[in-house]
């Protein structure tokens, strides 16, 4: 059972982490904002790091992988420009986090990961956040999602070295992209317009992502 206490003191570190973390750096998007006030961070890590969801970096998740730094979601967050009818793409659940803030700001997100028991812990997180417009999918998501389909936003939450062919086919014309693109230890976080048949892309910061195993990423 968590106690009143313990609630009210995660909504209190929330409430810093927007105002210090994201407002006092560039995040100005105020849906974005929003969204990283409601959702409850400290369920989507482990018992062990409860104490830490709050601070501003990775923490571990389990089979070596992490969770990313609340800016580094935000900043994602805003350059996808996530709209409330969008359909979106996202490689790497991870612990679902990402997800969850994702499913508050859109109409549907498709989600993939390669760990069955990370899917599954944030499946577990986020039907307890009560997120119900979330699709999940275990593989490898370099291959993009099963099917024809084809989605308004495409977020990668692990490095690549370059954007998965099946991945820039799965982004509607006018789509959005966002990814650490690289393969040194510092990667590029990369947004990219889909201008009919070409996708132009930015370079937005430095960033340090695990990286992307799979057929179009890296070997393991
Ligand atoms: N957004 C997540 C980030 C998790 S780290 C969070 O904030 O928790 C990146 C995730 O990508 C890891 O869980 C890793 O297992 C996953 N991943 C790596 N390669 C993948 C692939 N080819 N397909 C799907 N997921 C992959």
């Amino acid at each position: 059972m968590v106690s009143f206490d313990e609630k009210d003191q995660f909504a209190l570190q929330r409430a810093q982490m927007v105002e210090h973390h994201l407002l006092g750096r560039d995040i100005r998007d105020p849906a974005v904002l929003r969204a990283m006030g409601r959702v409850p961070r400290e369920d989507f890590v482990s018992q062990a790091y409860r104490s830490q969801a709050y601070a501003d970096h990775p923490l571990p998740i389990g089979v070596g992988q992490t969770i990313s730094q609340p800016y580094i979601v935000a900043l994602m967050t805003q350059c996808l420009r996530p709209a409330r009818d969008c359909e979106i793409l996202e490689v790497g659940t991870g612990s679902g986090y990402q997800t969850a803030i994702l499913a508050e700001l859109s109409a549907r997100v498709f989600t993939i990961e390669r760990h069955h028991e990370l899917s599954e812990q944030a499946q577990t997180a986020l039907e307890k956040f009560g997120a119900a417009n979330v699709e999940f999918a275990i593989g490898d998501g370099s291959r993009g999602w099963s099917g024809q389909r084809q989605f308004d936003r495409i977020i990668l939450t692990a490095a690549v070295p370059s954007i998965p062919l099946p991945l820039a086919r799965q982004l509607k014309s006018d789509g959005v992209l966002v990814a650490p693109v690289g393969s040194g230890a510092v990667q590029d976080l990369a947004v990219y317009d889909n201008r009919g048949d070409e996708l132009v892309g930015r370079i937005v910061c430095g960033c340090r992502f695990v990286p992307l195993i799979g057929e179009f990423g890296f070997r393991e």
